[in-house]
């Protein structure tokens, strides 16, 4: 099931930026239109079978269809054991199948569509009834609780450091987090796409020389030392750092809407879905394994 799903979620990823349905046309090669058949379309074995290749025109299919299709279904696999054949795992796979397609959409168009954020929201809701309602109204805690938190973290960055921290769209996915996984662990998962968006960016700003995840506040200040050394240990023949060379061009003309990402910048969304999926499936081991005030405060734990 996760294959079949984690194959449609390529349709969705393909489609949904474009504001294209998702239903109605059928699957074509994006070069040379040719319709691509149902034993073309087997999730991962006829990606295997074609050699990564169309089989009309021979261009290379992304690895990115493959990826896709065994990420869902192996996420599929952790939410059965994690909650077996539960009410809860209904929820547990949904969000799975928002949380994919939304990663993908915003690492390669730095958005994450309301086509998609707002129908989880409501969907993160209505799958908490029945888990009883005390969960309904919890629920519906964690969906105001996580809009009003970025939302306000938004103007204070605005009113402070007179820049852009979060995407718009960031509200609404923390609300739909929120809305599947409740109030409790929200804490948990601004703290652990932080850190783990803040180590990655790090990492990149050390070996690609300029990186980062949008909202981490130190990237202004980061590149200007960083820009010089930074080029010199960069690989030759890597055309990815010239547009970084971009950085003080922009730091004069002080506009935030031009802004374009960086080769090696990642966006939020990604990094607030891989929490909130980490915590969803490893939280009890992450309440054995912390102690206990950090536990407390970080899964929301009784
Ligand atoms: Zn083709």
């Amino acid at each position: 099931m996760g294959l079949l799903f984690g194959s449609f979620l390529n349709v969705v990823i393909a489609r949904v930026p474009a504001g294209e349905s998702i239903v109605r046309p059928r699957s074509r090669c994006p070069r040379c239109g040719h319709q691509i058949a149902w034993y073309e379309n087997i999730p991962i074995l006829s990606w295997l079978a074609l050699r990564g290749r169309c089989r009309a025109c021979g261009q290379p299919i992304s690895w990115r269809y493959p990826l896709i299709e065994l990420l869902t279904a192996l996420l599929f696999l952790a939410c059965q054991r994690r909650f077996g054949w539960s009410p809860e795992l209904v929820s547990a796979l949904v969000l799975v199948l928002v949380l994919v397609p939304l990663s993908f959409i915003d690492l390669e168009h730095w958005i994450l569509p309301h086509e998609l954020t707002w129908p989880g929201i409501a969907a993160g809701v209505a799958l908490s009834a029945p888990l009883g309602m005390e969960r309904v109204r919890d629920s519906i805690i964690g969906a105001v609780a996580g809009f009003l938190v970025f939302w306000g973290m938004e103007w204070l960055g605005e009113k402070i450091f007179k820049k852009e921290a979060l995407g718009a769209g960031d509200k609404d996915l923390l609300a739909l987090i929120g809305a599947f996984l409740t109030w409790k662990p929200l804490l948990a998962v601004i703290f652990l796409s932080s850190l783990q968006g803040a180590v990655v960016g790090s990492l990149l700003l050390l070996f690609r020389g300029r990186a980062g995840p949008a909202p981490e506040p130190e990237t202004p200040t980061a590149p200007p030392p960083a820009t010089t050394p930074g080029a010199e240990t960069l690989p030759v023949g890597e055309p990815g750092p010239a547009p970084e060379q971009a950085g003080p061009e922009r730091a004069d003309e002080d506009e935030e809407d031009d802004w374009v990402p960086g080769p090696t910048n990642i966006p939020f969304g990604p990094w607030l879905s891989l929490a909130a999926l980490e915590v969803m499936l490893l939280g009890p081991w992450l309440r054995e394994v912390l102690p206990v005030p950090l536990d407390l405060l970080l899964t929301g734990a009784r």
